[in-house]
């Protein structure tokens, strides 16, 4: 595979799109979220937060990533 285009730098952390497995509510999080993110609607934890990258347990819904 062949790179064409140019490698942009990454940011480490973004915004993202998930949906609460439990209740289908979409929710656009942090994915370097320092404090465990819950679900606005039911409650369910849609982030856990550990000392770097944060653990997602919310499925990631159609558009994954916000710019
Ligand atoms: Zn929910």
């Amino acid at each position: 595979m062949v790179k064409s285009r140019e490698v942009l730098p990454q940011p480490k952390s973004k915004f993202i799109n998930v949906q609460c497995p439990d209740c289908g509510s979409e929710q656009v999080i942090f994915s370097r979220a320092s404090t465990v993110v819950k679900c606005n609607v039911c409650g369910k934890t849609l982030v856990k937060p550990t000392g770097g990258k944060a653990i997602i347990t919310a499925k990631r819904s159609r558009q994954q990533v916000l710019r």
